[in-house]
């Protein structure tokens, strides 16, 4: 049975990179009817970011990548938060302290930095030199009884042997030559990574593992603790890294590269799924506007290259606008955005809006129906060009009469020319016949004559064409705005 997960540890909010490691395994879980598992690795409690963990989950809901499995939704090998399974942990470290596979070291911070300034003047990496690996039995009783708290280390052992990785092939790291034996328990009692990672992988019953190409280096420490447990390691694969369009880190110190930041700027998370699935590899073709229906029936694992994919998020507007169009389309779908778009509108423009009726449904899916394949976002609508929509003008004669002497002479015939052709407005029709209707009035060009609708239709300079304005107030809105200002 196929069973993945996405481990995030809650030291920050869910970012791009974030949400491609969790979505590449939600689809391969789909893809082998499999099970897919969100666990929060968060047992570096120096790093932990209040709300985090809520908030990751939060935002994979959004995004439409469910786990099965969660801290929220619980499951059968839960709990799904590391600080909660902290005795497991410990169970495993004696265990192997038994075996001779770890170790009680009593080394004191002073000793270990130390070390590291030592190696550092010698212009060599610092390691721990594994000298707790040498104390005798009597010698660790007698410190524990002295009531020195110690760590357990991981001996790692030499002759590391290779393992095929899903996209790198096959791969080995002898981290013995180039590291010191790592901590796996700290004198908290709480466990590091890579014990609390490869415990959890084992005890979830998880079949394959999808994460980022950092932590490539670690698998072979990985491996050498599932030997030493004589645990039958899961598969591994790592996805290629995820940088900047321009080949930069993409670094989450920006800010702009949360979920949230998007969320909020109005975006769908499938213009998301479509950034972080169209930049790299692991799908039949690159296509923007796929559903997650799609984009796990065009998923292949082995199409994943060791290429770093590049984000372009100067794409992301066009992606949300093609999944905008689908949805409008969409009358189901179209419902939901009808519902979100008047909450903005709302909360935008509140106590000022025109009247109720801008709030109805019919109204709001229509200006969705017509604004469709133009707007980017939703947001777009509540831009100031809009407002019009939302709200009505309030422009004085005099400010009118500023723009020309005809105002009435324009009003009226403007007021005339809808009544008759209300019923088939179109964007041709109503600019051939403002032409038309402009030669009938006095010492007043097209220009000057279109400035005065804009402004009575909306209150301002710029904007949206006069005849798209009046197709989208519809006939008796413009006739009421056109009364309020004639005479
Ligand atoms: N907690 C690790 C992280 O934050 C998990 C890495 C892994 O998937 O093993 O990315």
């Amino acid at each position: 049975e196929v069973r993945v997960r996405f481990a995030p540890s809650p030291t920050g909010f869910l970012h791009l990179g974030g949400l491609r490691t969790a979505l590449y395994n939600y689809i391969f879980a789909q893809k082998h009817g499999g099970a897919f598992i969100l666990r929060l690795e968060d047992t570096d409690q120096s790093r932990l970011v209040p709300g985090a963990a809520e908030r990751i989950e939060d935002m994979l809901e959004w995004a439409g990548v469910l786990p099965d499995e969660s801290p929220r939704r619980g499951g059968p090998f839960g709990p799904y938060l590391q600080s909660q399974r902290l005795e497991l942990y410990e169970d495993v470290a004696k265990h192997l302290v038994e075996k001779g596979a770890a170790y009680y070291c009593f080394c004191s911070p002073q000793r270990l930095e130390l070390l590291k300034k030592e190696a550092l003047r010698n212009r060599q990496t610092p390691r721990y030199d594994n000298r707790c690996r040498h104390l005798t039995r009597q010698q660790v009783d007698s410190k524990l009884a002295q009531k020195q708290a110690p760590v357990i280390r991981f001996r790692l052992e030499d002759g590391v042997e290779p393992f095929e990785d899903l996209v790198y092939g096959w791969t080995k790291h002898e981290v013995a030559k180039v590291e010191g034996d790592p901590v796996i328990l700290k004198t908290d009692g709480f466990p590091t990574y890579h014990l609390a990672n490869v415990v959890d992988d084992h005890h979830m019953k998880i079949s394959h593992i999808l994460r980022g190409t950092e932590w490539l280096i670690s698998t072979s420490k990985h491996l050498l603790m599932y030997k030493a447990l004589g645990w039958k390691p899961p598969i591994f694969g790592h996805l290629p890294l995820l940088l900047n369009k321009d080949g930069s880190k993409l670094s989450k110190r920006q800010g702009d590269i949360f979920l949230e930041h998007f969320a909020e700027r109005g975006y769908l998370p499938e213009a998301l799924l479509d950034i972080v699935t169209n930049c790299g590899s692991g799908f039949i073709e690159n296509r923007v506007g796929r559903t997650l229906r799609e984009l796990i029936s065009e998923f292949d694992v082995t199409r994943i290259t060791t290429h770093s994919a590049l984000i372009d998020l100067e794409k992301l507007p066009e992606f949300n606008r093609v999944h905008l169009l689908q949805k409008i389309n969409s009358s189901e779908q179209r419902e939901a955005l009808v519902k979100h778009l008047k909450i903005q509108i709302e909360q935008t423009y509140g106590g000022q809006l025109s009247d109720q009726e801008v709030l109805q449904p019919e109204y709001i899916a229509r200006i969705l129906l017509l604004r469709k394949g133009h707007i980017a976002s939703l947001q777009e609508l509540l831009l100031p060009q809009y407002s019009y929509l939302w709200i009505r003008p309030s422009v004085s004669r005099d400010e009118l009469l500023n723009v020309s002497a005809e105002v009435d002479t324009i009003i009226q015939l403007v007021s005339k020319l809808i009544d008759v052709d209300s019923a088939n407005l179109t964007n041709e029709t109503i600019n051939t016949e403002l032409k038309a209707l402009q030669k009938k009035v006095k010492n007043t060009n097209y220009g000057t004559m279109m400035k005065v609708v804009r402004l009575v239709l909306s209150g301002q300079q710029k904007g949206p064409s006069v005849a798209e304005m009046m197709i989208s107030l519809g006939p008796k809105e413009v006739c009421s705005r056109l009364q309020r200002v004639s005479c």
